[in-house]
Parts: C-alpha cells; sequence; structure tokens
C-alpha cells in the first residue's frame, strides 16, 4: 500500500464503506431497521448517556446513513457530519443547534428561493430572524451584521446560476466577528469547490440534487468544518452549557472539532426528526460514486450549451461564470477552476411568450422544477415557481418574463443543443 493520501475519485468510491462484516456484502447494506439491540443493561445507559458510540433507533442513527456520512465529510474535508431528511431539514438542524429566539443570522440575497422562503418566513416563528446583506461584496456582510448575529449564510455557486462568491473574502468577515461562515456547496458539489479550505466553518447540502445526481431521492447533510470556537464568547450555549438531558454533558468540551455536528443530532434530529430513510442514503451513495464523472460532464457540457446560446440571435443574454466575459469568470476561475456547474440563466429577446413557448417545444428537456439530474432540465420561472410575484419581485428574484433556466444534464451535448436548437426556431 502506498502512504499516498487518496484522490477525491477514490473517496467517491470508497470513503466510509468496508465490505460488510456479518455477510461480506460488497456493497453497502441498506439496514432497513428502525432500532438496535442492546448488548446488555450498561450498553443501554452508557448509548443513551452519550457515554458511547452506537445505534439506539434510526430517528438518530443508523449504518447506512453513517457510511454516507463519513463519505460526504471526507470528501468535503471537514471532521463529521449529518444527513438529513432534506436539504430544507439540515439548513433547520443547523440554526437549530446555533440560534436561541431573537437571535439573527445574516444571508445572502442570491439563494435558492425555498431558502428565502424558509429564512424569511418560517424561522420567524422560532424567532430567528435573517438580514439580508445589500449586496454580494464581503462589505455588505460586513455592514449587516449586528450584535445579535450568530451566522454568516452563503451558497459557493449561488442560485439561479451563474454567480460564485467571495467565500474568501465573505470568511474573513465571519472570523473578523467570531461567527461562523454557513456555505451552502449545493450547486457547485465538492468536486468543483470545496469551501472548508476557503475558510467555511459549515458546509450544508441538499443531497437531493448533484450528491444524489439522478433526481430519485430526496436528502440533505451538514458538514461539520471543526474550524469554530463554540466556547469562546458564551455566545452558543447550546455548545457551551451543561445539557440537563444528558447528565450535564458540555457538548464542545466532550466532542471538541465535531461538536456542532453531534449537537445537530443528538439535539435537532432527536427532537425535530427529519431523519433520512436508509433507503435514500443507499441511493444517494450509490450517486456519489460517479460524482467527478457526472460532475466534470455537467460543467463540460453546460459551457458548451452556454457559449451556443450567447451566439444565438433570439437570445438576448446568458449568465453562466464559466463563459470567458461573464463577470463572475474570475472568481469561478478562483473558486471551481475544473467548471462552473450545470445550472445557469439566460434571457430571450421574445419575453414571456418566448420563455412559455421555449418549454413548451423542447423535447429531451423535461420541463420541471429541479436541478442536479443526470436528464437536462429547463424551468421558465415567471409562468411557474415566479409566478405569484409582481413584476418588480421577479427582477430582484433573476426571475424576470424573458429568463429560462436550465440545468444541463449528461447526455450527448450536440443532442442538448440539437433540442434547443428546433426549440428556439419555432418561436417567431
Ligand atoms: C434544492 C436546494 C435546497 C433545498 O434542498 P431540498 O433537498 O429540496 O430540501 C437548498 N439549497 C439549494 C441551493 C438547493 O438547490
Amino acid at each position: 500500500m502506498s502512504n499516498q493520501e487518496p484522490g477525491f475519485a477514490t473517496l467517491a468510491v470508497h470513503a466510509g464503506a468496508q465490505p460488510d462484516p456479518a455477510t461480506g456484502a460488497r456493497i453497502t447494506p441498506i439496514y432497513q431497521t428502525a432500532s438496535y439491540v442492546f448488548d446488555d443493561v450498561d450498553h443501554a445507559a452508557s448509548l443513551f448517556g452519550l457515554q458511547a458510540f452506537g445505534n439506539i433507533y434510526t430517528r438518530i442513527t443508523n449504518p447506512t446513513q453513517a457510511v454516507l456520512e463519513e463519505r460526504i465529510a471526507a470528501l468535503e474535508g471537514g471532521t463529521a457530519a449529518l444527513a438529513t431528511a432534506s436539504g430544507h431539514a439540515a439548513q433547520l438542524l443547523i440554526m437549530h443547534a446555533m440560534m436561541m429566539p431573537g437571535d439573527e443570522f445574516v444571508a445572502s440575497k442570491k439563494l435558492y428561493g425555498g431558502s428565502i422562503n424558509q429564512f424569511g418566513h418560517s424561522f420567524k416563528s422560532f424567532g430567528w430572524n435573517v438580514l439580508w446583506a445589500e449586496g454580494l461584496e464581503p462589505a455588505d456582510f460586513d455592514a449587516a451584521v449586528t450584535d445579535k448575529t450568530k451566522a454568516i449564510f452563503i451558497e459557493s455557486l449561488a442560485n439561479p446560476g451563474g454567480l460564485v462568491m467571495d467565500i474568501n473574502g465573505i470568511a474573513e468577515v465571519a472570523r473578523k466577528h467570531k461567527i461562523p461562515l454557513i456555505v451552502d456547496n449545493t450547486m457547485a458539489s465538492p468536486y468543483l469547490c470545496r469551501p472548508i479550505e476557503h475558510g467555511a466553518d459549515i458546509v450544508v447540502h441538499s443531497l437531493t440534487k448533484f450528491l444524489g445526481g439522478h433526481g430519485n431521492s430526496m436528502g440533505g447533510v451538514i458538514v461539520d468544518g471543526g474550524t469554530f470556537d463554540w466556547s469562546r464568547d458564551g455566545k452558543y450555549p447550546i455548545l457551551s452549557e451543561p445539557r440537563p438531558e444528558y447528565n450535564g454533558i458540555v457538548l464542545h468540551e466532550t466532542f471538541g472539532n465535531f461538536a456542532f455536528a453531534i449537537a445537530c443530532r443528538v439535539l435537532g434530529l432527536r427532537d425535530l426528526g427529519p431523519a433520512i430513510s436508509p433507503f435514500n442514503a443507499f441511493q444517494i451513495l450509490t450517486g456519489i460514486e460517479t460524482l467527478p464523472l457526472r460532475m466534470q460532464r455537467h460543467s463540460d457540457n453546460a459551457l458548451e450549451v452556454a457559449k451556443y446560446l450567447d451566439a444565438h440571435e433570439k437570445v438576448e443574454w446568458v449568465s453562466y461564470a464559466g463563459l470567458d466575459n461573464d463577470p463572475y469568470h474570475s472568481l469561478q476561475q478562483q473558486y471551481m477552476p475544473k467548471g462552473a456547474g450545470a445550472v445557469f440563466t439566460f434571457g430571450l429577446k421574445g419575453g414571456y411568450e418566448a420563455g412559455v413557448a421555449v418549454v413548451s417545444n423542447v423535447e429531451i428537456f423535461s420541463h420541471l422544477a429541479n436541478i442536479g439530474d443526470t436528464r437536462s432540465l429547463i424551468i421558465h420561472p415567471a409562468s411557474t415557481t415566479h409566478k405569484q410575484l409582481d413584476a418588480e419581485q421577479q427582477a430582484a428574484a433573476g426571475a424576470g418574463p424573458d429568463v429560462v433556466r436550465l440545468s444541463i444534464g449528461i447526455e450527448d451535448v450536440a443532442d442538448i443543443i440539437g433540442d434547443l436548437e428546433q426549440a428556439l426556431a419555432q418561436i417567431s
């Protein structure tokens, strides 16, 4: 055996997994069980008291889920991970472990629409307030931080595509205010970008998208970077003060550089309950084995399609950081040089009518609200996801009447371009 650290593609296939000790099964089994037999009464007591690691009940841990968590922690370069039922569940558990009622966090305005709803409306019921940074520059985040701010939240490659955030610069702002930087890395995946290497403290994903990669299973994950000091100034009492339900254990003191992942599991997952199903964990694990191959193909295909559209007479503009003339191209070269991902938007000269026509005319593309499938996907936000907003709100969300969003799949790029060609040709 060589002493060399395994590379990314090797980790994507092997990290966390070994042949099943009971049967020799090479593939990680689907441990389809709700609970686990204790060795004896003392063993049970030590599990419940967090004195030993082990399985009690699948709401909190499951062996299929554990392999998934170890693999993603390895791919992101974190100390530990926690898989959840969906990306939104992961975001909920992150905030549940660090926020108290009345606390605030600062978020980018350029986020997945579902996150804007979750932060702006549902989180209010918990007493957690979001402050939106005015722009995308580090200084905009700095200006929004107050003494109640407990975290900064951004997407590495931001929805609806084409925007690359200055992770290092925003991490510096977080460090200055002694608060963690949370990065949603869903659109880039760890193959294109590893935010912890650029100063992120916590990484979150919707596994439903590129990590699972086949549009067949919901899931989410929290990765603990192990970089943040939760005990420094008493700002994070959930981690730095004794937990009454666990015999007075102080989570940060006991679990050190993976205490955040533990807190999300033994408090958030235990009490709020959004556990991933073992079947979905299995499907996503299988998907991750080909992540490097798929992500490269997604990005290479998307660049070709973006170039094609950029030169098309019926297209007004294309927003894709992989294009040389894109305003985010230099940030893309810095943070994700292997590619700019699968998802981007473009504008049609024919406006709303043309947008409706293109999504109706395509044959290979699927007209639906998702990203990160092997299949090419298309949506016209103004007539679907953003239909309820007025014109001004649509424009602010990057979902004006002319905007079409694509998630480019891994099919033959000539067929993808051919499909767009015939769909555009039908617009008068
Ligand atoms: C889809 C998505 C989410 C939410 O994840 P779900 O698995 O749908 O709950 C969060 N962030 C981004 C960037 C997404 O694309």
